[in-house]
């Protein structure tokens, strides 16, 4: 049969099939992953997104010119929904071009299979007409994606390069006010004849400053480590238990010395997460359950507790210690914020303000959240929401 509407005829059976084809193109996406798509897509958001695509297109193939693509505003913005949800699911620009790709791959070889299952037989310059209008098609829609999703980008580098350009000045403060404390002891024990109880009490601020410093090294260290290490994630399936107990294990002499009790739930959640920023975490948060227990409290504990539902799970972190004051709360996470410098002078104690907000970093980069309560000598309780298995997107 030789048939001169051909472009109608495909258009109507890709509206019929739209859905079919969508689920076709997630299918062949699982294949192209490698680890499991289901978990990188966890929700339905992009197979609501390609059938209306894939109806565009549908239209495009039997009217070109009147309903132009490019000035449809509403499926534009499908599109470019599409641009920024990849982006907020860390996809990188090669894999939605790869999406797209094998979006075009997918609706050309089902023209090809509705070609021999009608027993149609379009002219080549019909053929060549509808596959030409199809790529147009994708391609304006593709456009509309990698623009909204490198528009993101582009501000994603541009707060970093920010956050970054405020790190490097908050560190070189932080420096300069250690290294001046350093400069003036050593210039007074350079002094002759100091006595001796002034001598002992310098190299006692002397060492005190230093272990400052080499706490603050450590740290700003960390904080390089674990935004440098998202290439190369360890992923692994383990008892969230096991790794919050190595943590804990440790601090124990910390706690000992401290007489803080640690107490590590049975069957917390089986997590499939990068355990190196799980174990970072609960190092930080635990080690600052310790710092700040209360010594006028007879029993001082830290408890992590927790649960599962619908693919996330809770961990709790709560201790009885001193807790926070109520004004301090909303920054906490913040770098260099601390909210009991009045207790630096108490051995140990001494922070820098560094371990939230790499908790922070390292909550973020495993896709989950973390909340703070906490009541003035009472104790605080940090809560994670974390995904059970990673959100990130590993194509490259
Ligand atoms: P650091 O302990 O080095 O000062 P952090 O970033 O780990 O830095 O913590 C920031 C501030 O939050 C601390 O200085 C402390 O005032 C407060 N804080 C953190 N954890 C606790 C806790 N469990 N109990 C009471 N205060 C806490």
């Amino acid at each position: 049969m030789i048939i001169t509407n051909f472009g109608d005829l495909i258009a109507e059976r890709m509206r019929a099939e739209h859905q079919a084809l969508a689920a076709r193109w997630f299918e062949r996406l699982l294949d192209l992953l490698p680890v499991n798509a289901r978990d990188v897509f966890p929700t339905d958001s992009i197979l609501d997104h390609i059938p209306s695509l894939i109806l565009e297109i549908s239209q495009h193939l039997q009217h070109p010119a009147d309903a132009a693509i490019a000035s449809n505003t509403a499926i534009l913005q499908k599109a470019q929904e599409l641009g920024a949800l990849r982006h907020a699911q860390r996809a990188s620009l090669h894999q939605v071009l790869r999406e797209y790709q094998v979006l075009s791959g997918i609706l050309v070889t089902f023209v090809v299979e509705e070609i021999g299952r009608l027993g149609v037989l379009p002219s080549p310059a019909g053929t060549a007409s509808i596959v030409s209008r199809l790529h147009d098609a994708v391609n304006v829609l593709s456009q509309a994606t990698v623009e909204s999703f490198v528009t993101l980008y582009t501000r994603t580098i541009d707060e970093q390069t920010e956050r970054l350009e405020q790190f490097t000045r908050m560190a070189a403060h932080e420096w300069r006010q250690p290294l001046g404390a350093l400069q003036f002891g050593v210039s007074l024990l350079a002094q002759a004849n100091l006595d001796p109880s002034r001598t002992q009490r310098t190299v006692e601020a002397l060492q005190r400053t230093v272990n400052h410093l080499v706490d603050l090294t450590h740290k700003l260290e960390t904080v390089a480590r674990i935004r440098h290490s998202d290439d190369s994630p360890v992923i692994q399936e383990v008892d969230a238990s096991t790794i919050i107990g190595e943590a804990a294990r440790q601090l124990r002499e910390m706690a000992e010395a401290r007489a803080v009790e640690m107490r590590v739930a049975e069957g917390l959640p089986r997590l499939t997460i990068d355990v190196g920023r799980l174990e970072l975490t609960f190092v930080n948060l635990l080690s600052n359950a310790i710092k700040y227990s209360d010594p006028a409290k007879p029993t001082r504990y830290v408890e992590v507790t927790g649960g599962a539902e619908e693919g996330r799970c809770h961990l709790v972190v709560r201790d009885n210690g001193i807790g926070i004051p109520e004004h301090s709360l909303s920054s906490i996470f913040q770098r260099f914020t601390r909210a009991h410098e009045e207790r630096d002078e108490v051995p140990h104690v001494g922070g820098i303000g560094l371990g939230l907000s790499i908790v922070d970093d390292c909550v973020r980069a495993l896709g989950g959240t973390i909340e703070v309560e906490s009541a003035e000598g009472v104790g605080t309780a940090f809560v994670l929401t974390l995904p059970m298995h990673p959100v990130r997107s590993e194509i490259g």
